[in-house]
């Protein structure tokens, strides 16, 4: 540079500016190499982007070894269900791949509204839309509803996609303590006479502690602040109410309570993509106007009837859902009988066995590997360092005697690794 400027100073050669170094500049990128770091100095293997050979149910395959899997959300055995299969393979067959349009021009096929039917009514509310992705769908959804001079609450441990479509949207965000329905009420009766609109959003099933929003409550604090509702259905939709219906059932409640259901289909649905499901005025409005909708293409065929297939199969075979509680529960209950933290979860499928220590909970999962059980460690800062955990995700197809294993296992590890346990062992239930 000095060169080029004439100006007769000294030349110096200008280091290889390598296309990473760029983002190596980015304080982001150096936190991330830190972390990285600090992982590494564990001894313990990289445990982000396992490699899984096959189809994920209460069994995986990695590197060519078999393991007991609590990693993955395939709560209904519905992913590798061989009803499901066989629709995602006949409508590729028919439709193809891909739908290779928007469904407003011409990306639109018979089952795209045929599995928006099933959902509505699955549900128990008019009318529902289908999107690419589900994190999309909250972030377009969010981003788009509301707008500057209007006020979004959401639960102080939404999940990122909820957060994404709040910032998009420019309205003003608040969140309120976690499932505090009563905190929420003083906020808006403080606050509510500033804003246009209020969209209060909630999760049915909470994903990283495994407890459940109390809705009925907050349709309550909704109705008297006439703000709207949106409920995140993302791990409740199969896993809550008897058959699996979600939160409505669960509660006996009318869904057409609630102004916006939002899920996704990547869990129970076993195929990927998301939901609106509301009123016939809610879903035509997006339908012609929400960008992530408009502007994106067509959820693609196979996934559109696997969703539908694994719906159909689940109203066949109900008795998934209640052994799909049975075996939470156990898992559950061992877990407090061994005296191991499992936090708030209650009643669904996802139970962490927090740590409050990312490398014991990452040392955890390591030496879980090596008995055949693969878990997933979560840790900070996708937690608070005091929150680092292993999550546990249940599945109907896991066995007594695997849960058994397993929690016996976790609680040897956490005794050997010197852990001090924060919660007295439990009588059993
Ligand atoms: N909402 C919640 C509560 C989630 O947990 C997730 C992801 N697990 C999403 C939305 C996004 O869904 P998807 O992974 O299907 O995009």
């Amino acid at each position: 540079i000095a060169a080029a400027a004439g100006n007769g100073a000294v030349a110096y050669a200008m280091p290889t500016v390598e296309p990473e170094d760029d983002i190596a500049q980015f304080a982001e990128y150096r936190r991330l190499k830190t972390m990285m770091q600090q992982m590494q100095m564990t001894g313990c293997p990289n445990p982000y982007f396992t490699v899984h050979e096959g189809i994920v149910r209460d069994m995986t395959v990695v590197g060519g070894k078999p393991y007991i899997s609590f990693a993955s959300y395939n709560y209904l055995g519905m992913s590798g269900h061989p009803r499901v299969t066989e629709a995602a393979a006949e409508a590729v067959k028919k439709y193809g791949t891909s739908v290779s349009a928007s469904r407003l021009v011409s990306g639109e096929k018979p089952i795209h509204n045929e599995l928006e039917r099933a959902i509505a009514k699955w549900i128990g509310v008019d009318s529902s839309i289908l999107m690419v992705g589900g994190h999309a769908t909250n972030e377009t959804t969010i981003g788009h509803l509301v707008g500057s001079g209007d006020l979004i609450l959401h639960d102080s441990l939404s999940h990122n996609s909820i957060v994404q479509g709040a910032l998009l949207s420019g309205a003003r965000r608040r969140p309120f303590p976690h499932n505090d329905f009563e905190a929420l009420d003083r906020m808006l009766t403080e606050m509510r006479s500033q804003y246009r609109r209020v969209l209060i959003v909630i999760e049915g099933v909470y994903s990283m502690d495994g407890d459940f929003s109390n809705v009925p409550e907050f349709v309550k604090v909704k109705r008297k602040h006439r703000a709207v509702l949106m409920v995140d259905e993302a791990h409740s939709f199969g896993t809550m109410g008897k058959t699996g219906r979600g939160m409505a059932e669960h509660f006996g409640m009318d869904a057409r309570d609630v102004d916006i259901w939002m899920g996704t289909l990547s869990k129970s649905g076993a195929s990927c993509g998301g939901y609106i499901a509301g009123s016939a005025a809610l879903v035509e409005l997006l339908k012609y106007t929400a960008p992530g909708f408009v502007f994106s293409v067509g959820m693609p065929p196979a996934q559109v009837a696997a969703a539908l297939a694994a719906i159909q199969t689940l109203d066949d075979e109900p008795e998934r859902v209640e052994l799909l509680r049975k075996r939470s529960h156990l898992f559950l209950s061992l877990c407090r009988q061994a005296g191991l933290d499992t936090g708030d979860s209650e009643g669904t499928p996802v139970i962490p066995v927090i740590t409050g220590n990312s490398m014991v909970a990452l040392r955890l999962s390591n030496r879980l590997k090596g008995d055949g059980i693969n878990v997933q460690p979560i840790l900070y800062p996708a937690v608070d360092e005091s929150a680092a955990r292993l999550r546990f995700f249940i599945t109907c197809e896991h066995s007594e005697e695997q849960i058994r294993f397993a929690v016996e296992r976790t609680a040897k590890h956490l005794t050997d690794l010197g852990f001090c346990r924060t919660t007295e062992p439990k009588t059993p239930e």
